[in-house]
């Protein structure tokens, strides 16, 4: 027979969201319990510099979300290990099951599962994944000291990583679909500046080429957007970069989501269409998808929380 823990508040992840929603809910003496999913810290882990967290000027994203997890069990969090494999949202208490075994009933729920990497869904993507294609510079530069590496999308993740790169490859080609980064200003000017960086814009990539045995990547072909034109580019690393989409996995058949999967909440509010059941950070927020906005939104989902269950009392 599983086990069964009760609680007050259960919330379902681990980043900026999460914490912080636990840190408020401790606080408000509703011991909740924090199941922590595959990727203990969130996103946020798989990054180096992070400089626009408030109060710090430059802190590692591992460091960061090894002090928010600190930050939440000094105030009397109970953190978990586990990943909630199915929500059952249709009564209360809600009731969610763990890979563990362990069965969660829970009288509210904070959602703050945010977002995992997008793929090109390429077949020769898939093939060469782990073996040359990666979605995390931070995980997977280093296996790439002196060799040239692509790096596609056209955000602040691509440019950041592209960035981070140079500190092993002998060469970073950013290759971007639009003649126009959406990154932030301060990082465009930083990719413009490195020598070790060549954009090339108006580009897509068509296959990713390798090596059978051992499997391993050595190049890239890709197409120019309007004349068609395709160019085989050597690298032994491909970072695909192009944006993350709402891990919305446990819920999206029973709640609203819009703009590609993002969980809908009321206005002003983490509230979701089920009364008890609030929704922060990246699950929620197809526009700003910064850690101190979905830090943001965990305060205020624990902070309803806290409303609903007084108000049930
Ligand atoms: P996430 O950080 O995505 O965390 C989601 C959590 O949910 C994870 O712990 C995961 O394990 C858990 N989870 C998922 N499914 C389950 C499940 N079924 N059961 C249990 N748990 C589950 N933002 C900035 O403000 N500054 C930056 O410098 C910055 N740099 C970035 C660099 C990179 C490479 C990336 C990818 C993002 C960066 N961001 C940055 C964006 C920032 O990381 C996100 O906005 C923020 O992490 C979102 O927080 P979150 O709590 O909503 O979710
Ligand atoms: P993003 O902002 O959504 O950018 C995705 C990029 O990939 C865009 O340039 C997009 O091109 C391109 N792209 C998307 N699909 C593609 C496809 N199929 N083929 C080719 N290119 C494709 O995603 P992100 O860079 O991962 O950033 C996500 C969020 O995290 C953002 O809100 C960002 O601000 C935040 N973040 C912040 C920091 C920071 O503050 N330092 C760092 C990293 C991330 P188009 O431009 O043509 O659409």
């Amino acid at each position: 027979m599983s086990d069964i823990r009760n609680t007050k508040v259960l919330i379902i992840g681990s980043g900026p969201a999460g914490y912080t929603a636990a840190v408020y809910a401790s606080r408000a003496m509703l011991e909740p319990i924090l199941v922590q999913g595959m990727e203990p810290g969130g996103q946020l882990t798989t990054t180096t510099d992070v400089e626009n967290w408030p109060g710090e000027t430059e802190i590692q994203g591992p460091d960061l979300m090894i002090n928010m997890e600190a930050h939440a069990k000094a105030v009397g969090t109970e953190i978990i290990g586990d990943l909630i494999t199915d929500l059952d949202l249709s009564e209360r208490p809600f009731t969610a099951t763990g890979d563990s075994g362990m069965i969660y009933k829970a009288d509210a729920v904070i959602l703050a599962t945010g977002a995992r990497a997008k793929w090109l869904g390429l077949d020769s993507e898939e093939k060469f994944k782990g073996f040359g294609v990666s979605a995390c510079a931070t995980c997977d530069g280093f296996f790439y000291r002196g060799q040239e590496i692509i790096v596609i999308g056209g955000g602040n993740t691509a440019v950041e990583e592209a960035l981070f790169l140079t500190n092993f490859a002998s060469k970073v080609t950013l290759i971007h679909r639009r003649d126009e980064l959406r990154a932030e200003k301060i990082l465009i000017d930083r990719l413009m500046k490195n020598e070790k960086i060549e954009p090339l814009w108006d580009h897509v990539l068509e296959e990713v080429v390798g090596d059978e045995d051992p499997l391993g990547v050595t190049g890239v072909r890709v197409k120019h957007v309007t004349t068609g034109e395709i160019t085989e580019i050597p690298a032994k690393g491909v970072f695909v970069a192009i944006g993350h989409a709402p891990a919305n996995e446990l819920v999206k058949d029973v709640l609203e989501t819009h703009m590609g999967g993002y969980v809908v909440t009321k206005p002003d509010s983490t509230a979701t269409s089920i009364p008890g059941v609030f929704a922060a950070g990246d699950l929620t927020d197809y526009k700003y998808r910064q850690a101190v906005t979905s830090a943001g939104m965990g305060c205020m989902a624990a902070l309803e929380a806290e409303h609903f269950l007084a108000e049930q009392e």
